[in-house]
């Protein structure tokens, strides 16, 4: 499978921002935050896409939600709300085919996350 520039944050070639850190999981800054509090959580495991997700991946998986949780409570915008999200290829936005869950909080977010307005992909 490919290597991403998360693998190079798992192995601490490249600098991040760590958050947090366990056996399954790593959670860093956003490097391009879209709110004032954006970071990543990502499976160690290299998994690139939602569509590439096994049942064997459901520990992993469900624990990356764990690990926002955790974070949202430690960082105390658990009961304000935040939102998690992981984009799947083109259309979904993704950019870095190494899943993660993005966590964004600090201001409302909006909701459709489409408008007529944005020019659709070809
Ligand atoms: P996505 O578009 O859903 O694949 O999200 C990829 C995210 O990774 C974007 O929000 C980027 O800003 C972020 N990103 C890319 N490179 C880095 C990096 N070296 N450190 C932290 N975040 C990064």
């Amino acid at each position: 499978m490919a290597e991403t520039i998360f693998d190079k944050i798992i192995d601490k070639s490249i600098p991040a921002e760590i958050l947090y850190e366990d056996e399954l999981a790593l959670a860093f800054s956003d490097i391009n935050p879209q709110a004032p509090v954006h970071f990543l959580v990502i499976p160690k495991k290299q998994i690139a896409t939602i569509n590439d997700i096994t049942e064997a991946d459901r520990e992993v998986v469900g624990h990356l939600y764990v690990v926002a949780a955790k974070l949202a409570a430690e960082k105390g915008f658990a009961d304000q709300g935040y939102r998690a999200v992981m984009n799947c290829n083109e259309y979904g936005g993704q950019t870095v085919y190494h899943i993660h869950l993005h966590v964004l909080a600090g201001k409302p977010m909006g909701w459709p996350p489409y408008t007529d307005k944005m020019k659709p992909l070809e």
